[in-house]
């Protein structure tokens, strides 16, 4: 945890008009780095007032909801929420909170920003892409059959009828595609991606082998992208953007894509670039914003106060920028620039591996990136 001085002001100090900003701690390091990101966003002045919401396994055990549907009408009003991240173990009483919140606020398009940060070494210079994914269906939306049950021996019984033969012992992950799902989540990150500096979009598929939901994915996405004046577009299917990320990331500006690779091919960038402790992103939905790392809960920098919290921090850099606040957005990502390149406070996952010196904790972390604001 952050010293006090570093604590965030959790809506007290504010006396004039300000920001409302939901802020959900989270589970295992997301208290650490989200004070750590609170303090750095308080120290921009920039006039926030911070409203804490209780989510995932705190909240279960506390009250007996993971999500309680108050919870989700305080988001609907605040708009605007930096989230650390909430832990989903295969066992859970309770179904994804991510996955909940993604589909019940209607967060259909998340961005996931890589650039290189100078100063950090990288087998690449040049690498500015972004990571645009459908977040509400694919893989991820949860419809999922064990192997052995009732459900899954019925499922495998009629995919035999229609002529499919599954293995009687198999499980089942089903991956449904809308139309209307993906047209919504177009209208949101063409929005969004219209009022960047981007240019070129490239959208990922499997369609050579998934025709009933990838190709629909291109077709919509690909009728969309023809009607855009600012933008240009192509595309490629995963498994060679994967390999050209490895090769030439620099000739990507952004990836439009599915649930399922969008989150693969976003760490893929991330490890490019210094990691996922580096990776800041964002969820977009009508009227709602909500800015979390991409990473999870990192369960081994737990009680060791050794979490990156830089990936939270650039997440509240684009807080700022969706605030309107660009300067000091500008500020926040130079001073996390300046920390790197001086090297003497960087986190363990960013130290090289010839560098002898204790690496610097999550609030020594935030502490430098406040000194160089
Ligand atoms: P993870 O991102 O927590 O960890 C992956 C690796 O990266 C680990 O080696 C970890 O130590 C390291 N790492 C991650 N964040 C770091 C940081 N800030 N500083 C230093 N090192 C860091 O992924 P996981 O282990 O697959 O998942 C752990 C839990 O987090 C799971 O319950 C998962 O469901 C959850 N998760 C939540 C979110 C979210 O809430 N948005 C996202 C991803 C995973």
């Amino acid at each position: 945890m952050v010293s006090p001085s570093l604590a965030p002001s959790l809506s007290l100090m504010t006396t004039g008009p300000a920001y409302r900003v939901a802020v959900v701690f989270g589970d295992g390091i997301g208290p650490s780095v989200v004070e750590a990101a609170c303090a750095v966003l308080d120290a921009t002045e920039v006039p926030l007032r911070w409203i804490s919401l209780e989510m995932g396994i705190q909240a279960f055990h506390r009250i007996g909801q993971a999500l309680a549907p108050s919870i989700l009408e305080d988001i609907r009003d605040i708009g605007v929420v930096l989230k650390g991240p909430l832990e989903t173990r295969p066992d859970s009483p309770f179904a994804s909170v991510n996955v909940r919140l993604r589909r019940e606020l209607g967060l259909r398009a998340q961005v996931r920003p890589v650039r290189n940060i100078p100063g950090l070494p990288s087998r690449f210079v040049g690498i500015d892409l972004m990571v645009v994914r459908e977040t509400t269906e694919d893989l991820y939306q949860g419809i999922e059959f064990h192997a052995g049950t009732v459900a899954a021996t019925e499922l495998v019984r009629w995919l035999g009828h229609q002529g499919h033969q599954v293995a009687s012992d198999s499980g089942l992950s089903i991956k449904p595609i809308s139309g209307s799902a993906i047209r919504a989540f177009l209208e949101i990150a063409l929005r969004y991606l219209n009022v960047t500096e981007r240019r070129h979009v490239t959208i990922v598929h499997k369609a050579t082998v998934m025709r009933a939901t990838d190709a629909l994915f291109v077709s919509e996405a690909s009728a969309a992208m023809t009607k855009e004046s600012r933008l240009d577009f192509d595309t490629m299917t995963v498994d060679a953007m994967a390999s050209a990320l490895v090769r030439r990331p620099q000739d990507f500006d952004v990836i439009l894509t599915t649930n399922q690779y969008g989150d693969i091919l976003s760490d893929l960038a991330s490890g490019l670039t210094g990691g996922v402790g580096l990776a800041p992103g964002m969820n977009l939905g009508p009227g709602i914003a909500i800015f979390e790392a991409a990473h999870g809960t990192a369960p081994r920098h737990v009680d060791v106060n050794s979490a990156n919290p830089l990936a939270l921090i650039l997440s509240g850099a684009m807080l700022l920028d969706h605030l309107g606040e660009h300067l000091a957005a500008g500020r926040v990502r130079l001073a996390v620039e300046s920390v790197v390149a001086e090297g003497t406070s960087l986190p363990a996952d960013l130290r090289p591996g010839t560098d002898s010196r204790p690496a610097a904790t999550t609030d020594q972390v935030a502490a430098a990136v406040i000194a160089h604001l």
